[in-house]
């Protein structure tokens, strides 16, 4: 069991985040935002996916003033990312987004953000506030040298408090760098401080494979410590994808479930049946499923009888067939040409009847 750090209960929309609600998976959209059509089948896209909150780039006054039809229009939360420009920023909130990321780093104008901090408790806005390796202040660099974890937690820290002095409680905190070890120790110090929700991820973490493993280590040891309230996992990929991993993650440890769980056999010199064929048709025929339930695929008997009786349904290959199982059971034997088949067919089965 792992336990989750205790921290404050914030609202982004209606998606609660922190205490005790689930941890929460988000996403960004790659459209050009003003481009409404396009962003918004993108949502539509990564909310069938199962994202909860979907943050959108607002760099032009352009995509800004769009945001209204964004946020109408939208199943899910939107956030709007905002660099540099507190002007965009006072924009954006005039459209109803739920949520607002600033790095206070790059805006640098403590005026500046206090009035934006003012008019979000006025709109009941949640503010993200960001640290970035990128955007870390210069008297922390020159203190630290380098955006070592502790000045990152620093800034996050510092930031947090000017937020809080000024009446503003409303937000989360997400710090962020691309060295793992880095982002680890930086959110390490920063949770044994506050209370105060994190978002966390890997930024820049890679291409889907590599971003993949980094994310998992990465996310994987932070919520292993309890810490981590909402995830995106950060890869150069169809953000559809970044959804589907990060759910992966959290479902490893036992956080959230979504979708079949598929355990199967790495194979090796006793298999009898082309397993990674048959594992790869399964996932694809049940990629949209959302049936809660653990399937074991295994190479021969040797651990499947095992595997088999902790899920739900399973194959227990060899000899060209295999024998389908279900709650430990054994059913039928089944030949290797319709196994997919009877497996899908259980599963159905399963869904109706269980
Ligand atoms: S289940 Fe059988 S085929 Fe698969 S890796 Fe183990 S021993 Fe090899």
């Amino acid at each position: 069991m792992i336990n989750r750090r205790k921290t404050r209960k914030i609202k982004v929309g209606n998606v609660e985040i922190g205490g005790d609600s689930p941890i929460v998976v988000q996403s960004m959209t790659d459209t050009k935002t003003y481009n409404v059509e396009e962003t918004l089948n993108q949502i539509n896209r990564l909310y069938a996916a199962g994202c909860e909150i979907i943050r959108v780039a607002v760099p032009t006054e352009k995509d800004a003033l769009v945001l209204k039809d964004i946020v109408k229009n939208s199943p899910i939360p939107v956030i709007a990312d905002i660099h540099f420009s507190p002007r965009i920023a006072f924009l954006s909130l005039e459209s109803g987004i739920h949520g607002v990321r600033i790095n206070p780093g790059n805006i640098n104008d403590e005026g500046k953000i206090r009035e934006l901090l003012e008019e979000c408790k006025k709109k009941n806005v949640t503010v993200r506030l960001g640290v970035n390796s990128g955007s870390l202040e210069m008297d922390l660099l020159e203190k630290y040298g380098y955006p070592s974890g502790e000045a990152l937690a620093e800034s996050a820290l510092r930031w947090s408090e000017f937020f809080e002095k000024h009446g503003f409680f409303n937000f989360k905190v997400s710090i962020k760098g691309s060295d793992v070890l880095q982002n680890i120790e930086a959110n390490k110090i920063f949770a044994e401080k506050t209370d105060i929700p994190i978002h966390i991820g890997i930024t820049e973490a890679g291409p889907s494979g590599r971003g993949s493993v980094k994310s998992a280590v990465g996310l994987g040891i932070l919520l292993y410590l309890g810490i981590g309230d909402t995830v995106r996992v950060s890869l150069t990929a169809d953000p559809e994808e970044e959804v589907k991993v990060a759910y992966q993650i959290l479902q490893s440890l036992g956080l959230r479930r979504k979708g079949v769980e598929i355990v199967s056999c790495p194979t090796c010199g006793r298999i009898e049946v082309d397993l990674p064929e048959v594992v790869k048709k399964v996932e694809k025929e049940l990629e949209n499923t959302d049936l809660p339930i653990k399937i074991a695929i295994m190479g021969c008997v040797v651990n499947a009888i095992g595997e088999a009786k902790e899920a739900d349904i399973g194959l227990a290959c060899g000899n060209k067939s295999a024998i389908l199982f279900k709650k430990g059971e054994p059913l039928k034997r089944v030949t290797e040409d319709n196994m997919i088949d009877e497996l899908i067919k259980e599963i159905g089965s399963f869904k109706n009847n269980d």
